[in-house]
């Protein structure tokens, strides 16, 4: 296969496989070598490729409509796409706003917040609260509430200053005495605290991942944690921003991971699994009194991209939905999860190089340490993570390593999001493959 020079990859120094084909749970490239795609790419895969009720699906609105501009128009997909996530989300959220992907979402909800804020006549609401070792995405905005220093680092002057407390991370943050729902609370007061330093008129929300995916593994909030949350920020008129850009639409086996903490957000961001990889959407899930003040005040969200609400990102992301709901696919994420889960401890529970196993669902993280018993992560400079990347590729193995420090405070870890139709031979593969790679590695 012909190779351009002219398109510049994240790696610079080496071009990856052409990747040609994909089936179910596997990739293949341009040399023939098949990869299961255990990871979903970033968690995005959730139907797997090729599915065909999608690709008919997609077929079906080009034929028809591609594009219209919506400062024009609005599309009958875009419109039934919102009627399903609206039908399917947590009480009060009552309106969808669509754009092309994760960053662009929580960029959208950060602006939605402030203008919220603006229109209600509280104008002095500028600051933002968010987690270390936390994503939101790479645009200026979700940079600067995420708590990636490894990726913030160089772009920090261009970054609006955000505060950011400690995360729910139970593997390195509870105390050996401490229960986990004490530990809880002792996060919650740790933002109170931050809160009234702030002065509580001055922030304009909290912003959070319910279950961590891209930079600590996969961080499971602790029980009561999110509803000490909800309860603080409700007191002083902060909002809540929950980013499910990676861990919502069903991947923990719910649609939206905070069902499971029962707690409503005032703003719920979505993306990846959404349109499942076939096309990019991403969306922002809002309580209806925000989208009403803004309908009553100015008349105008001051925010929009050009593709936001694409007709067919919007038939992929529908069809998508409608599969995962006509073939019951959140109860096989619950059921093959737990065997993902039981597998995993089988295999890797005791390995000296796995420090903590932890997930929900289909959505997996692995923490690997130098030394179990001390729980201190390998030395930065060995990269462990992009050397396990390429041992598992060389294995047929897609798993989302991730590392990279400049504060010590990151590690290296797995992160698992395998497609939702993944059998159970298919998992046996995931996880011998990876405990072969782990092996080449460590
Ligand atoms: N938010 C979270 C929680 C994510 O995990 C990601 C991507 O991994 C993003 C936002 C950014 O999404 P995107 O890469 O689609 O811009």
């Amino acid at each position: 296969m012909s190779q351009s020079t002219h398109v510049f990859h994240r790696q610079l120094a080496k071009r990856p496989p052409v990747a040609v084909s994909g089936q179910g749970i596997w990739l293949r490239d341009a040399e023939g070598r098949s990869y299961i795609d255990a990871s979903g790419g970033a968690a995005v895969s959730c139907l797997g490729h090729g599915h065909p009720d999608v690709i008919a699906a997609m077929h079906r609105q080009i034929d028809q409509l591609a594009y219209a501009h919506t400062s024009f128009f609005t599309t009958e997909v875009a419109e039934q796409l919102a009627d399903l996530l609206v039908g399917s989300a947590p009480a009060g959220m009552s309106h969808v706003y669509f754009v092309s992907g994760g960053s662009e979402a929580v960029e959208a909800a950060l602006k939605m917040a402030r203008q919220y804020f603006v229109e209600i006549g509280q104008p002095q609401r500028r600051h933002f609260i968010a987690r270390r070792q936390s994503y939101h995405g790479n645009t200026l905005g979700a940079l600067a509430v995420g708590g990636n220093e490894w990726r913030r680092e160089q772009f920090r002057p261009l970054l609006i200053d955000v505060t950011h407390v400690s995360p729910c991370y139970e593997y390195r943050g509870r105390l050996p005495d401490e229960t986990p729902e004490a530990y809880g609370q002792r996060l919650v007061a740790e933002l109170a605290r931050t809160i009234e330093e702030l002065g509580p008129d001055n922030v304009m929300a909290f912003v959070a991942e319910t279950v961590g995916g891209a930079t600590a593994g996969v961080l499971t909030p602790v029980p009561g944690y999110f509803k000490g949350i909800r309860d603080l920020c409700d007191r002083h008129g902060i909002l809540l921003i929950l980013d499910e850009v990676m861990c919502g639409m069903g991947r923990t086996g719910t649609l939206h991971a905070c069902e499971q903490e029962g707690v409503v957000p005032d703003l719920l961001t979505v993306a990846k699994g959404l349109g499942g990889g076939y096309q990019p959407i991403g969306a922002v899930l809002a309580q209806g009194r925000i989208v009403e003040t803004m309908r009553q005040g100015s008349g105008l969200f001051q925010h929009g991209h050009t593709y936001l609400g694409h007709a067919v990102a919007c038939a992929a992301a529908l069809a998508v939905q409608q599969v995962i709901q006509r073939d019951h696919l959140l109860t096989q994420v619950r059921d093959r999860g737990a065997y993902l889960a039981s597998r995993l401890r089988h295999e890797l529970g005791d390995h000296p190089h796995v420090g903590d196993i932890r997930g929900r669902g289909l959505f997996w993280g692995l923490e690997l340490v130098q030394d179990r018993a001390i729980r201190q992560w390998f030395e930065p400079s060995l990269k462990l993570h992009a050397r396990l990347k390429s041992a598992a590729m060389e294995e047929g193995l897609m798993i989302y390593p991730m590392g990279g420090t400049v504060d010590g405070r990151c590690g290296d870890h797995v992160l698992l999001a395998p497609p939702f139709i993944s059998s159970e031979g298919e998992v046996d593969q995931i996880v011998t493959r990876l405990r072969r790679s782990l092996d080449r590695v460590v």
